[in-house]
C-alpha cells in the first residue's frame, strides 16, 4: 500500500495542504475523480473502499464474494468487512484522502476508536440531476481504473483507455435502478456524517456541481486555507 510518501516524492501544494482527507458526497459527486487528481498532482495516496472491496470481488476472495452480495443491491457491505479491508490499507502515519469511507455513524466512530488523525473532511455538495448524468455515463478501465465520462470525458477512442489501452467498462452499479438504490442509502446513511463532522470543526463544504477543474481548484483552496489556519 501506499503511505506516507518521504518529503522529496511529495508534489505541487501538498506542503502547505492537509494530507488526511476524507471526501463526503453521494454517489456520482466526484469523489473517485478528485482523490485520483490529488493523487496525480500531488502525490497524496487516494484509498477507495468502493475500489478495494471490488478489487476482492476480481480476486475471488472470501471477502470479495461475502461483500458482492451486498454491491449488487447497491445496500451497504456490512461494516466488519469493510473496516478489515481498510485496516490492511491506511495507517495510522500515512497521507491519504479516503473516498466511500466512512459512510454511516457507526464507521467514523470506529475511525476515531482506531485514533485515526482526520485533517480535513470535505462534503461535495452536488444535485441529483448532474448524479443521475454523471453516473449513467461513466466508464473504467478494466486494467488501470482510469475513470472516463461518455459526454464529458471521453477516450479518444470509443471503448478503450488512453493511458493503457484497457477495455472500458459499466460498473454492474451505476445501472439506473441501482443508482436510486444507491441514493437512498446514501440520503439514509451518510448525511449524518455531515452534522457528525460539523460539529466536530472540521467539515468543508463546496459545490461540486460544475466541471472536474474547477471543482478541483475549489478543493485544493478549502485544503490550502485549513493547512494555514493549522499551521497558525
Ligand atoms: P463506491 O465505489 O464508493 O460507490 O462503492 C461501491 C459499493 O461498495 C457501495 O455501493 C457499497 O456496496 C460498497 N461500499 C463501498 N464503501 C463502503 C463502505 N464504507 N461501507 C459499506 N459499503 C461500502
Amino acid at each position: 500500500m501506499k503511505g506516507l510518501l518521504p518529503e522529496e516524492e511529495l508534489r505541487g501544494d501538498i506542503k502547505e495542504m492537509k494530507k488526511r482527507i476524507i471526501l463526503l458526497g453521494p454517489p456520482g459527486a466526484g469523489k473517485g475523480t478528485l482523490a485520483e487528481m490529488l493523487q496525480e498532482r500531488e502525490g497524496i495516496p487516494h484509498v477507495s473502499t468502493g475500489d478495494l472491496l471490488r478489487e476482492e470481488v476480481k480476486k475471488g476472495t472470501d471477502l470479495g464474494k461475502r461483500a458482492l452480495r451486498y454491491m449488487e443491491k447497491g445496500a451497504l457491505v456490512p461494516d466488519k468487512l469493510v473496516v478489515q479491508l481498510l485496516k490492511k490499507n491506511l495507517s495510522q502515519d500515512s497521507f491519504f484522502v479516503l473516498d466511500g469511507f466512512p459512510r454511516n455513524l457507526q464507521q467514523a466512530k470506529i475511525l476515531e476508536e482506531e485514533k485515526m488523525r482526520i485533517d480535513a473532511v470535505v462534503n461535495l455538495r452536488v444535485n441529483d440531476e448532474t448524479i443521475i448524468f454523471r453516473l449513467s455515463g461513466r466508464r473504467i478501465c478494466r486494467s488501470c481504473g482510469k475513470i472516463y465520462h461518455l459526454v464529458n470525458f471521453p477516450p479518444k477512442k470509443e471503448g478503450i483507455c488512453d493511458i493503457c489501452g484497457g477495455i472500458l467498462y459499466q460498473r454492474e452499479d451505476d445501472r439506473e435502478e441501482v443508482i436510486k438504490e444507491r441514493l437512498k442509502v446514501y440520503r439514509e446513511e451518510t448525511q449524518d456524517l455531515v452534522k457528525f463532522y460539523k460539529e466536530k470543526g472540521i467539515l468543508e463544504e463546496i459545490d461540486a456541481n460544475g466541471e472536474a477543474e474547477e471543482i478541483y481548484a475549489s478543493l485544493v483552496e478549502v485544503l490550502k486555507r485549513n493547512g494555514k489556519e493549522r499551521e497558525n
